[in-house]
């Protein structure tokens, strides 16, 4: 005869006596085989002395709880719950900077592993990928109709704030500072430069082909609703464009 080891709330919902994340053991470990399964994990982490190099020269740690060290602890002996605990904050702290992986005795990336952490938040749609990624909402939208991450426009005081007053020595003469540059398609302050409709499709492709739209539909519904209509919208002028083309010849 067996005996289930976890109730059924326990299995689904978790002990409301316990400190463990209410998340099913199931769910655990599928969370931490997506990361294991992906090609890059065993050229990031080859095993791990403790030794805490990476940890002193990480910038992140110097000013946030977080650890690469603990990161690669956690991995290396499959603490799946603290794993996702890490998930739903540390993760976010890292700078990417790879300092860590220049210094780890052992040939480890913790940079490149908290990167995997990162894809398989966004992934099973954690709420921490969805507050973390929320603010650069604008960036994409920028980046799907104008093809630049990232216009003069956007640096004012409104989407800055954390700059304090030094937002001010770059939004004000702004208008004044680009219409001086040599090049007419840099005297606008809506683009950072004119990306072509044929690259802009292109793009789309890619961003297609590599999941990344699927990852953003799972992060951002709204948004990613928005992006279609803006992709789809840009297709058709394409196509016009060469249809266009294909008239003029036969003229
Ligand atoms: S990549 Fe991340 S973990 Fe590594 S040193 Fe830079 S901030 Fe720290
Ligand atoms: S990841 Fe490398 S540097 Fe960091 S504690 Fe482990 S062995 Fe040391």
């Amino acid at each position: 005869m067996t005996h289930a080891t976890a109730t059924r709330v326990q299995t689904y919902i978790g002990d409301p006596v316990s400190e463990k994340p209410p998340v099913a053991p199931a769910k655990l470990e599928e969370i931490f085989k997506d990361i294991q399964s992906d090609l890059r994990y065993d050229h990031e982490l080859n095993g791990c002395l403790n030794c805490g190099i990476c940890t002193a020269t990480c910038p992140a740690a110097h000013y946030y709880d977080f650890s690469p060290r603990e990161i690669v602890q956690l991995l290396w002996t499959e603490n799946l719950e603290g794993i996702y605990d890490a998930m739903q904050e540390k993760i976010w702290a890292c700078a990417q900077c790879y300092t860590c992986a220049a210094r780890c005795p052992f040939g480890n990336s913790p940079g490149g592993l908290v990167m995997l952490m990162r894809e398989t938040a966004i992934k099973h749609g954690m709420q921490s990928a969805k507050n973390v990624l929320r603010p650069f909402s604008r960036v994409m939208l920028k980046l799907i109709s104008t093809g630049n991450q990232l216009s003069p426009d956007m640096i004012n005081k409104d989407h800055f704030a954390d700059w304090g007053p030094n937002i001010s020595k770059v939004d004000a003469p702004l208008k004044v500072l680009r219409n001086a540059i040599p090049m007419p398609t840099l005297n606008t302050t809506a683009t950072a430069w004119e990306v072509n409709l044929k690259t802009s499709v292109e793009l789309y492709t890619i961003w297609e082909e590599t999941g990344v739209l699927k990852q953003l539909e799972t992060v951002d519904e709204n948004l990613f609703d928005v992006i279609s209509d803006i992709m789809d919208e840009k297709r058709e002028d394409w196509k016009d464009f060469l249809a266009d083309q294909e008239d003029a010849k036969d003229e």
